[in-house]
Order: C-alpha cells, then sequence, then structure tokens
C-alpha cells in the first residue's frame, strides 16, 4: 500500500490532500509535505479546521530510482483501471481512492528545466481561481481551457474535474535545486490559511501573472531541435523549432515563449508548449 498520513482536528472544515512525487524524480513536495506534517506534530503550526492527508511519495518505486516514472507515466494514467496491467495503474487505483475523500488537492511538482515556479490552471471555476491566485508563485499557466488537445480525463487535473474535486498543481522549480523545496512548503501554508486551516500568518499579496498556453507541441518521431531551448525562451511567429527524422519542420503559429521544454521527453510525449 502507498503511504499516506492523515491528520485531523476533530472541527468541521475542508479535507485538504497533498501530493507529492507523482513523477518519482520530483522530489520537492515529498520535502515539503513531510515539513508540514513534522510541524503539526510538534505543534509548531495548529490545525484548526478538519483534516490534512499527505501522499509524500505517490511513486514509490520511481522515487527509489530517480525516474519519473517506471512503466507509465502515473499523470497520463490517472483514473480508476478495472484490470489494472502496469505498476503506475495499480498506483492509480490507490490515489484515485484518497482524492474521492477530499475536497481539495494541492499537487506537487518539479520540472527538468530552469525557470520560475508556477501553477498550471485547467479550470476556471472560482475556487480554482481563488486557489491558484493564493498559492504565491508569480506565473499561471492556463491550458485546458484553450485546447481540447489533450481532453482525455487521464492526467490528474482531468480525472480530479471529473469528480468535482479543486485541484491545484503547482511547478515549483528545477528538480534539483532546493528553491524548489522551499516554494513548495510556502504552497503548501498558503493553501492551509487560504482554507483558514491554520492561522497568523498573511499569504502574499502579489497577484500571479496569467499566461494563455497556444498550443502544446507532441513528439511524434526522432527531431532535432533547431537550437537549445531553455524554459522561457521567446520565439517569433512562423520560427523554426524543431526538425523531424523525415524533414518535416514545426513551426511556431504566434509570437510567444517557449514553457517546459523537456530534453528527456520521449516519442509519444509532451515536449514543449508556446505561450503568450
Ligand atoms: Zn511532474
Amino acid at each position: 500500500m502507498i503511504e499516506s498520513i492523515s491528520i485531523e482536528s476533530g472541527k468541521p472544515g475542508p479535507h485538504l490532500l497533498i501530493l507529492g512525487a507523482i513523477h518519482g524524480n520530483e522530489t520537492c513536495g515529498t520535502y515539503a509535505i513531510k515539513k508540514v506534517i513534522d510541524e503539526i506534530h510538534q505543534g509548531v503550526i495548529t490545525l484548526k479546521r478538519w483534516c490534512i492527508t499527505g501522499i509524500p511519495i505517490c511513486n514509490p518505486k520511481a522515487y527509489k530510482n530517480k525516474v519519473r516514472y517506471v512503466e507509465k507515466n502515473l499523470n497520463r494514467v490517472f483514473m480508476k483501471h478495472h484490470n489494472p496491467l502496469f505498476y503506475e495503474e495499480h498506483l492509480a487505483n490507490q490515489i484515485t481512492s484518497f482524492v474521492e475523500k477530499c475536497d481539495y488537492v494541492l499537487d506537487i511538482h518539479s520540472m527538468q528545466s530552469q525557470g520560475k515556479s508556477f501553477i498550471f490552471q485547467d479550470y476556471d471555476d472560482e475556487a480554482t481561481s481563488d486557489m491558484c491566485q493564493h498559492i504565491g508563485v508569480p506565473y499561471i499557466i492556463r491550458w485546458r481551457a484553450q485546447l481540447n488537445t489533450l481532453d482525455d480525463h487521464t492526467d490528474t487535473i482531468g480525472y480530479a474535474h471529473t469528480i468535482w474535486k479543486i485541484w491545484v498543481l503547482v511547478e515549483c522549480g528545477q528538480h534539483n535545486d532546493d528553491t524548489s523545496k522551499k516554494i513548495a512548503y510556502q504552497a503548501i501554508m498558503n493553501v492551509l490559511i487560504r482554507l483558514w486551516m491554520i492561522s497568523n500568518k498573511k499569504i502574499p499579496s502579489k497577484r500571479p501573472v496569467s499566461i494563455k498556453v497556444n498550443s502544446v507541441v507532441i513528439k511524434t518521431q526522432k527531431w532535432n531541435f533547431s537550437q537549445s531551448r531553455k524554459h522561457w525562451d521567446l520565439v517569433d511567429t512562423n520560427q523554426v523549432l524543431a526538425v523531424y527524422e523525415d524533414g518535416q519542420r514545426i513551426i511556431s503559429g504566434t509570437k510567444g515563449f517557449i514553457l517546459l521544454p523537456n530534453e528527456k521527453a520521449k516519442t509519444g510525449e509532451e515536449r514543449f508548449y508556446i505561450g503568450e
């Protein structure tokens, strides 16, 4: 069984679920969840309303091997599997049971590329928007509302939406950068404050900048990038971004910037996003 920790306050209120290491090599959430749970146990933080559940390591085998996943990307098979075949499908069955019991989910990730922390906001309902505004990261990247390309409900946020849970996915910075741990910890604290689950602390008043994603580029065969790309790199209209083995070119449709270029993406995975 996957390891989880729950702390109840004994008073009515929301149930917050916090997930770390959905991708095994993204460990800032693991650190931050354990720290917050420890601080509640030690009395440094007092839980004032209902319940917090933490799953510090959602993909234990991938975490142990310091890889994104073992057999399937957990964030692409996140649903109930009646006949689970792959390791991550078994994990998805366990974690979705936790999701069903909670009201809010904070899903903590880190990224391959350097760059400032941000939130993926997929849905525009009031509760989700409010949560995103108060997490304390500088950017919100909105894409599902603009694109219908990955509308298959097999990622974490899509699954949550089908069962009416408020889900916020925060990307805290580069995998091995210690700053990502601080951002992850602060994100949890800010959510707890916003939900009135702890008191005596203030949320940063600065609100994040919202960015609209124009397209998601999925790697369909081997390719070469026209140049090395970094997160937030600017691109011009009709610029050649990459060339496939068969000569087909990937061209930016609009002016904007590259988001989350993943050098290690496998064929069939999203390689980068273009936003404006
Ligand atoms: Zn991730």
